[in-house]
């Protein structure tokens, strides 16, 4: 089969490599089209390690090619939307139901290999069925859609409350929809304009660009008191979380889902003294059915976010559009014949 092997920092080569043989209770998935996120560019260019060589990518859609021992969930040639994080299932926070908190979660394309290849296996209960009624391009983006499912959860959204999403990325603009289809009002903060008008289309109420200055006065206007009841942060760095700080109310609740990589420096007395709730909210626990559902009833609209699509041989070029301000979503479509 055909892969993207990555040898080392920036060093991708498309090369054809042995099919993956599913072990007991594993399948291989032949991926039909995959994402690419921010965390596979950090791996491209070694900002973030793994071990060489691997496959990244672990967004993903596929049909079943080949059955491990013990494997009776799904058959051959079925429609799967995989989840690409497994856990080891027998530690306190597993059995607590705590698994994307396990200390020996297991990511795919990142710790194994991933989907930027024709072939891809995983246990085969991080395999979805994919709904019938709902085509594989819509689907692409269910992981990171669970991302935000979960925090929206999180943040316990009810219906006539006032919410902002920091970010104006994959992630804000599914935050957007998902906080939307929960019944709240939503500005969407960003340090440009430049997704604003995809924003409004996708639901957004109102849209603040931070260079505008005048952050908290915005948030003022938009819910018509001291600031907005809840803040989706998606963009993970220092930088928004202290937007998110500024937007919310006294009594608000922000859930941080980005990963902030760099050192954030949080004014805890302001926190304390507006009696702001900071939560985290880590990929996702059970949210798959739900990412999918809200996808299948039109509630997200997934669609307007994928801007560009590259066979495999062209995945460098992928990797270089992922940088390029106009893309939002890059799809990597790797078999030729299906
Ligand atoms: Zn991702
Ligand atoms: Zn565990």
């Amino acid at each position: 089969m055909k892969a993207a092997i990555l040898h080392g920092p920036r060093d991708l080569r498309v090369e054809s490599s042995r099919a993956p043989e599913p072990g007991r209770d594993e399948v291989v998935v032949r991926v039909s089209v995959a994402g690419l996120c921010g965390t596979d560019y950090r791996i491209f260019t070694g900002d973030r390690s793994v071990d060489y060589p691997r496959v990244l990518g672990h967004e993903f859609v596929g049909r079943i090619e080949a059955l491990g021992a013990g494997v009776d969930r799904v058959a051959l040639g079925d429609r799967v939307v995989v989840e690409p994080n497994y856990s080891c299932g027998v530690c306190p926070l597993c059995r607590e139901g705590n698994r994307n908190l396990c200390l020996a979660r297991t990511a795919v394309g990142i710790d194994v290999d991933g989907c930027f290849a024709e072939l891809a296996r995983v246990p085969v209960r991080c395999c979805w069925a994919a709904p019938a009624t709902v085509a594989d391009d819509d689907l692409l983006m269910t992981e990171p859609l669970a991302v935000v499912v979960r925090a929206v959860g999180r943040a316990a959204v009810k219906p006539g409350e006032t919410a902002a999403v920091v970010g104006g990325g994959t992630l804000g603009l599914l935050a957007l929809q998902v906080l939307r289809g929960r019944g709240a009002r939503v500005l969407v903060v960003s340090r440009s304009s430049r997704r604003f008008a995809l924003a409004r289309e996708l639901g957004a109420d109102a849209t603040h660009a931070v260079d505008d200055g005048a952050l908290e006065q915005a948030a003022r206007d938009f819910s018509r008191r001291e600031g907005v009841d809840v803040v989706i942060e998606t963009a993970g760095t220092a930088e928004a979380v202290a937007h998110a700080l500024a937007v919310v109310r006294p009594g608000g609740r922000v859930v941080l889902t980005g990963l902030p990589h760099e050192p954030t420096p949080v004014a805890f007395f302001s926190v304390v003294r507006r009696e702001v709730t900071i939560t985290g909210s880590m990929i996702y626990q059970d949210e798959f059915p739900e990412a999918m559902r809200l996808v299948g009833d039109g509630t997200v609209r997934t669609r307007p976010l994928v801007t560009h699509r590259f066979g495999l041989d062209d995945i460098a070029r992928a990797f270089a559009v992922h940088r390029e301000p106009t893309s939002i979503k890059v799809a990597v479509v790797p078999s030729s014949a299906s």
